[in-house]
């Protein structure tokens, strides 16, 4: 499987303010001086060997979309964020309009930020096209449907050309979506939320994004490992600080990198995704999260190192 994420940023998108943009080349600037950077592959070579991912890019823009390629004919995401907007222009730019294409969509729940990209989701608006929308959550149609109502979208669900369908998964029951076999878990999450465990050739991802990890509560821990069991990419709500999601935004519904690492290790997870990132954390203080999330990692585990990334908008992953 390939997985490619379309849509990182917690809540609501985050674009890069132009004073950011300006901190970045300026730093940038200063470090190339006296470098003899007077070619385009000089410049790209010092971006990528001297300066980190904070310095030279940046991480989520766009809210919760992750693509998950199972290597079949029919396309499958997770989450219908403003980065699924993204991921759908380069599916058409790929087959081109003309070409009718089947998109399998897994939904974790209807909070803005997951369903904000369905108006834009351009494959909609196109005959021939098919569009299967499932989810454990019971408010999915409802709320897709509503979000393009008058007035505050002028173009209403029920003229969209594509086929549109609602299905409904039973959680913890297995599901053929796209080639892959797919479960769902109930997640604690203001207004509900669920995750997906995805597995396809011996390969496992598990998307669980938008849920509130209580270290206390022992079971809900243990039954959330075995969910993660030697999964390859664990796609994790790390919004918070440890000291936050501890204290004063504790049942505010999201979790931390702290717990995504207690969780990997214990369901012997290769490789720990941060996600949903916290709209006011800039791209030093979420590179800064995941030093201290390795560092934790290293100090704590008692079996091989697990591999910790920052999801930003772009990256891809082989599994
Ligand atoms: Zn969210
Ligand atoms: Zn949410």
């Amino acid at each position: 499987m390939q997985i490619t994420f379309w849509g990182t940023r917690g809540s609501l998108p985050t674009p890069l303010h132009p004073k950011a943009v300006r901190r970045k080349i300026v730093n940038a600037l200063v470090k190339g001086a006296g470098k003899g950077l007077d070619t385009q592959e000089k410049a790209e070579a010092f971006c990528e060997q001297e300066l980190t991912f904070a310095e030279a890019g940046s991480h989520g823009g766009n809210t919760s979309c992750v693509q998950v390629d199972t290597g079949g004919p029919e396309y499958l995401i997770c989450d219908l964020g403003s980065g699924a907007r993204e991921f759908s222009l380069a599916a058409l730019g790929k087959h081109g309009p003309a070409k009718p294409q089947v998109y399998n969509v897994l939904m974790s729940h209807v909070h803005w930020d997951h369903i904000m990209g369905f108006p834009f989701f351009v494959p909609s608006f196109i005959p021939g096209n098919v569009i299967r929308i499932y989810s454990c959550h019971d408010k999915v149609e409802q709320a897709i449907r509503n979000q393009s109502h008058a007035p505050c979208f002028p173009v209403e669900f029920t003229v969209l050309g594509a086929k549109i369908e609602f299905i409904h998964m039973e959680v913890g029951k297995p599901y053929e979506i796209a080639g892959a076999t797919v479960t769902g878990k109930h997640q604690l999450h203001g207004n509900e939320s669920y995750g997906y465990r995805i597995e396809k050739d011996g390969k496992t991802v598990v998307y669980t994004t938008d849920c509130e990890h209580k270290p206390d509560y022992r079971d809900v821990m243990e039954a959330t490992a075995a969910f993660f069991h030697k999964a390859d990419l664990v796609i994790f709500d790390a919004m918070y600080s440890f000291a936050d999601s501890i204290s004063i935004k504790e049942d505010w519904g999201h979790s931390s990198n702290i717990l995504g690492v207690e969780l990997c290790q214990m369901a012997e997870a290769k490789t720990l995704a941060l996600f949903h990132h916290e709209p006011i954390y800039d791209d030093e203080r979420i590179e800064g999260i995941l030093a201290e999330t390795l560092r934790f990692d290293e100090i704590t585990r008692t079996g091989d190192p697990l591999k910790v990334v920052t999801a930003y908008d772009g990256l891809v992953l082989d599994l």
